[in-house]
C-alpha cells in the first residue's frame, strides 16, 4: 500500500516563516477542517467553529473539546 502524502496547504506561504512553523500549521489547519464523529448521534458531522468549540452538522450538538481538534486523544507530533 502506497503511503498517503498529507496534502501540503501551507505551500501558499512559499518559504516565508521557516518549515518548522509551516508543517506545525499544516498539521493543525488539516486536523481543525477533519469532520470528526459526533459523541450525540455517531455521524461524522462534528465541525470546527472556534478555539475549543465544536459543532455537528448532523443534529446540532456543541461541545468543548481541544483547540483544534475535538478529542485529544491522539499523540501530537
Ligand atoms: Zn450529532
Amino acid at each position: 500500500m502506497a503511503k498517503r502524502k498529507m496534502p501540503n496547504i501551507s505551500a501558499r506561504f512559499g518559504s516565508r516563516y521557516g518549515s518548522t512553523l509551516r508543517k506545525r500549521w499544516n498539521i493543525i489547519m488539516i486536523k481543525k477542517t477533519m469532520r470528526y464523529e459526533c459523541p450525540q448521534c455517531m455521524h461524522k458531522k462534528l465541525e470546527w467553529i472556534s478555539v475549543g468549540v465544536w459543532r455537528c452538522r448532523k443534529c446540532g450538538f456543541k461541545i468543548a473539546g481541544g483547540a483544534y481538534e475535538p478529542f485529544l486523544s491522539r499523540k501530537i507530533r
